[in-house]
């Protein structure tokens, strides 16, 4: 049996243009939201003009702008939310009164119904994702990615051309760094990620071009998706 295709969608949501993702298997209509911040309505409005069923909610951090639908999303459709880890529940807990300072309403704090962990796997229509932790921008920030769908979900770590902040309560620039490199990097050059906020890019674009973690900055050396095997290698005992 093939692996079921699943499409994915990105919705911005809040008036911060947060990139809600909208992950769905065209078969059985099943569908997964990925950092639903806000704009609910909406969000359900498109559950509902592409006929899709709401399955899984997973958040990748606790910031409003990511996670402030979830609660109401969970009342009203009875499905658990799961993410992001445990560190981060100081933000998920500051939601409405984060949200009030930008003066977005409607969005209420949430205790997710697990916390994922570094290396967890998660299943959505017979296809794996994986979790890795990611700390920096919050110290419970998680990306969640799929290497042979060759697609990463990585919040407010990365952006196209920038990262993420740091000068937030336990933000950690170094750390932040840490994680892009040794969590994102060895995935694989030709990852395709949604962040947060912004355009799409590849981890090869931002290794070569990105003016925080461009290899020449960070001095990172794993391999490249077209190194001769002994460079893989080299790498994954370096960064693993
Ligand atoms: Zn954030
Ligand atoms: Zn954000």
């Amino acid at each position: 049996m093939s692996e079921p295709q699943l499409q994915i969608r990105v919705i911005p949501v809040t008036p911060l243009q947060q990139n809600c993702s909208l992950i769905w298997n065209e078969a059985t209509k099943n569908a997964a939201l990925v950092d639903p911040g806000g704009d609910i309505d909406r969000l359900l409005g498109v559950l509902e003009q592409f006929g899709l069923e709401l399955t899984r909610i997973w958040l990748t951090h606790g910031h409003f702008d990511h996670a402030g639908a979830a609660a109401e999303l969970r009342e009203r459709t009875g499905v658990s939310v799961e993410g992001p880890h445990r560190d981060d529940q100081f933000w998920l807990d500051l939601i409405e009164e984060s949200a009030q300072r930008y003066s977005v309403s409607g969005l209420r704090n949430v205790t997710p119904d697990r916390y994922f962990e570094d290396g967890e796997t998660l299943e959505f229509e017979g296809v794996r994702f994986d979790i890795s932790h990611t700390p920096g921008h919050t110290p419970g920030h998680v990306v969640i990615h799929n290497t042979e769908l060759k697609i990463a979900f990585v919040g407010d770590v990365l952006f196209a051309g920038s990262i993420g902040r740091t000068d937030f309560p336990r933000g950690n620039h170094e750390q932040l760094i840490h994680s892009i490199t040794s969590k994102l990097w060895p995935l694989g050059d030709e990852i395709a990620f949604v962040p947060g906020h912004g355009p799409t890019s590849t981890f090869a674009r931002e290794r070569q071009s990105n003016p925080f973690v461009a290899d020449r900055i960070t001095g990172y050396a794993g391999a490249t998706t077209h190194a001769p095997d002994i460079g893989e290698q080299r790498a994954s005992k370096r960064w693993s």
